[in-house]
């Protein structure tokens, strides 16, 4: 094994969330900045990462235990690392239901966060009707709101994720790092030894070939289209639409928590051109067509994204127009006239359990897959990428091993979602080119 010094290193997705936090890493730990190459379709900040995106949520993952530790490693590094502490906007969050169901579900989550030991009981509260939520949130309109509960988090709020993810690649081209795009930065394969069991770097689309000892796949949604992931990631879109609000209307704006309900979906406080960017709630889409990624040979059903930076003409479903409209209703009825624009399909992939998929390919020495986001995994920016060092190194630990190992089985369709995700071809109205695929 060659030392960091030495080793070489290429990072398929190297201008998205895990392959740039990746890169950061590698170079924090001293690997020599010219030995690492990041590959992407597009230059970084990728215009077709997930991540590069007005504003993400910074929420405490609560599912499981390596979930909650990831979210509060990462929470650390938004707030006390020089990089990534201008992109954290501490405004708090209030989570919201209504629902017996729901409120029944969020009574829960509220009481794991006390019991924990995490701190997070000192910076939660349950807010118990619509006056304690007025309280914390007064634009809210109070009849749209009877019957709600939330937890209030002080210690929330929103990541300016592109800004954040730009300064990622700020800093790693002063550093000297490698980058490639286009068709010399869209992987196809990757490479092998003689006889064929150890990978020694990859291939892209124009046919240049790089070589490494090491090589981390991290294309999140395109993830399983490339290589053959046995089931293990389903690729899903979900959706986003912005508003402009006068000066006036997003000064008195300004500072609003992130409000979101699990039936309506989720807005921004306005960002400093007075954009906000408001969300709907859903299992996300799929985009079912054979397709072969390597080393099939021939084409078997799967999710394909299709991204909105390849195909701009793209917006979205009808049905979303539809969902998104009666967010704003909700959240911001004021509004409620304001024309739409941005309106994107946006790509993540689901995991059966929603944990991620970060180990060696079984079979490819020096092949790693990065990834298996399950679309909650912008907020790990600042820190997933030390652990995926830890993996090139054999020095992941072992809960993070076992939680992230390779595992088919289970229903990545569904995932942890409260339904299956349906597919595009049943959503009129997103798709105003005549281009096939
Ligand atoms: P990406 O960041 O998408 O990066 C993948 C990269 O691979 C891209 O740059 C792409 O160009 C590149 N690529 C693709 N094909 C190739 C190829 N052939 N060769 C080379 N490169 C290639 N997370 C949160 O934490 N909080 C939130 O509030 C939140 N909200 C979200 C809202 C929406 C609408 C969506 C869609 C996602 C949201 N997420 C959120 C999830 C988060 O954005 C993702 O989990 C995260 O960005 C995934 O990171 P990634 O590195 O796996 O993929």
């Amino acid at each position: 094994m060659p030392s960091r010094n030495d080793s070489k290193i290429i990072i398929v997705g190297g201008g998205g969330t895990i392959g740039c936090s990746t890169a950061l890493h590698l170079v924090r730990s001293g690997y020599t900045p010219s030995n690492i190459t990041l590959l992407d379709t597009y230059p970084i900040p990728s215009a077709q990462s997930a991540g590069n995106d007005l504003n993400k949520i910074m929420g405490i993952g609560l599912h499981n235990p390596v979930d909650l530790r990831m979210s509060l490693e990462a929470r650390e590094m938004w707030r006390e690392d020089e990089l990534f502490r201008p992109f954290f906007h501490n405004t708090g969050r209030l989570d919201c239901a209504s629902s017996v169901e729901g409120v029944k579900g969020l009574r829960e989550e509220y009481e794991e966060m006390r019991s924990g030991g995490s701190g997070l009981e000192n910076t939660t509260e349950w807010l118990d009707d619509e006056k304690a939520i007025l309280a914390k949130m007064p634009l809210l309109e109070r009849r749209n709101i009877e019957g709600w509960k939330a937890i209030w988090s002080e210690d929330g709020g929103w990541l300016a994720a592109g800004y954040a993810i730009n300064a990622v690649g700020e800093y790693l081209k002063a550093q000297g790092v490698n980058f490639a795009s286009g068709e010399a930065g869209s992987f196809v394969k990757p490479l092998f030894d003689a006889d064929g069991t150890t990978c020694i770097g990859c291939e892209t689309q124009d046919g240049s070939q790089y070589f490494a000892d090491q090589v981390v796949l991290a294309a999140g949604a395109w993830s399983p289209t490339l290589v053959d992931l046995e089931g293990q990631c389903c690729s899903k879109a979900w959706v986003y639409a912005h508003m402009q609000l006068t000066p006036e209307e997003a000064a008195e704006y300004k500072g609003v928590p992130v409000v979101y309900h699990e039936d309506f979906g989720f807005f921004f406080e306005p960002d400093e051109f007075g954009v906000i960017k408001v969300c709907d709630e859903f299992p996300g889409f799929t985009r079912f067509k054979p397709h072969t990624p390597y080393p099939l040979t021939s084409p078997t059903r799967m999710s394909v994204p299709r991204s909105h930076a390849k195909h701009p003409t793209d917006t979205i479903p009808s049905a979303s127009d539809a969902s998104i409209d009666l967010a704003i209703r909700t959240f911001l009825p004021r509004f409620v006239d304001k024309p739409l624009f941005n309106k994107r399909l946006c790509w993540c992939t689901d995991t059966a359990d929603a944990a991620l998929l970060c180990c060696e390919y079984p079979g490819w020495k020096g092949f790693y897959v990065a990834t298996g986001d399950s679309g909650h995994s912008f907020k790990l920016l600042p820190s997933i990428g030390k652990h995926v060092v830890a993996m090139l190194e054999g020095s992941l630990d072992a809960e993070l091993a076992h939680a992230w190992r390779w595992r088919p089985g289970g229903d990545a369709l569904k995932s942890k979602r409260a339904a299956p995700a349906k597919d595009l071809s049943h959503m009129p109205g997103w798709r105003h080119d005549a281009t096939v695929g």
